[in-house]
């Protein structure tokens, strides 16, 4: 048995091109677009490189963005006033915190500082207590990304045991409040998670977001299992997912692969959810 792919890219174009329909609709009523701002500390290499494509990313739906890149030893003060100039500028109308932070940074209060109206990757306590609550404004773009894929492949998400490892305020616990917002039944595994596999082999969706290359082997699977991959590994030259794809292909029913699975989606998310806070901005979105 070999498991169905669930590839991003398609899901990923359609949602660029629903964006950059809009924002050129947006740019002849009202003469403006929407404008990022990607904030990053230091220079970390992965970093680096994913603000880039991502300015690169958003420049193409026609997203005006900006790389705001702030030395290794910036001061919290220096930080934070450079986040509070952000939060006023009338033409940023989303923000992203990247990390890492340094490690002299107090991240948390960082998050907080940030205008809620401009976090397009749901990190500020306010967004995420919507999500809690189950009137969202702004998902973080990687778990949503992830809903987004199931939905398109039509995995039956109601009523499924759906099985989270990790418990990261950014993939791990939103993805978990997703699934049971789709009336999934839904376990969160974590490091001090006993026999990890017997939870695991009980899913019917399991979503991974560990950063441990092939932790979830085949034998750790459902037969006929739907599973979900947002690991990110670099080893040597290549990209890993946290599943072990060789073993865990013949025993799933579906899988993302990695590269091409959850992170094409993730950046087409983050795109929307930018439209959608210039739409918010000038009145006419929900
Ligand atoms: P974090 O390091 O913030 O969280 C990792 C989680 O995994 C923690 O909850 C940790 O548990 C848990 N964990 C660690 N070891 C084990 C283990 N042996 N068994 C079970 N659980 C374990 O990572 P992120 O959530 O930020 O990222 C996870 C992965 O997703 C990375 O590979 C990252 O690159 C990738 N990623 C991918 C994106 C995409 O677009 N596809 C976007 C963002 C991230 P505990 O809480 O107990 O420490």
């Amino acid at each position: 048995m070999s498991a169905e792919l669930m590839k991003g890219s398609p899901v990923s174009k359609r949602i660029r091109s629903q964006v950059k329909e809009r924002i050129l609709e947006l740019e002849g009523q009202y003469g403006r677009v929407p404008g990022l701002a990607i904030v990053r500390a230091g220079e970390d290499p992965a970093s680096v490189w994913y603000a880039n494509s991502l300015k690169k990313a958003a420049s193409k739906v026609g997203i005006q963005t900006r790389i705001v890149a702030l030395p290794e030893e910036v001061t919290q003060d220096e930080f934070e006033g450079v986040l509070q100039d952000l939060n006023r500028a009338e033409d940023v109308h989303g923000i992203i915190l990247q990390e890492p932070y340094p490690s002299h940074i107090d991240a948390d209060r960082i998050v907080s500082l940030l205008d809620p109206d401009k976090d397009v990757d749901g990190v500020h306590p306010l967004n995420a207590g919507y999500h809690f609550l189950g009137a969202p404004r702004f998902i973080p773009a990687t778990p949503l990304g992830g809903l987004m894929l199931l939905e398109e492949y039509g995995v039956p998400i109601k009523g499924a045991e759906a099985v989270v490892v990790g418990r990261s305020n950014i993939v791990g616990k939103p993805m978990a409040m997703l699934l049971l917002s789709r009336h999934a039944t839904v376990t969160i595994c974590h490091s001090r998670t006993r026999d990890l596999g017997e939870v695991t082999r009980r899913a019917d969706i399991l979503c991974v977001a560990v950063g441990k290359p092939g932790l979830i082997t085949g034998e750790m699977i459902k037969p006929g299992a739907v599973v979900v991959d947002f690991g990110t590994n670099p080893v040597g030259d290549e990209l890993k997912g946290d599943v072990e794809f060789e073993s865990a292909v013949q025993v799933a029913g579906m899988i993302t692969p990695v590269p091409g699975g959850t992170g094409p989606v993730t950046t087409a998310v983050l795109l929307r959810n930018v439209l959608q806070a210039f739409e918010r901005k000038l009145g006419v979105g929900a």
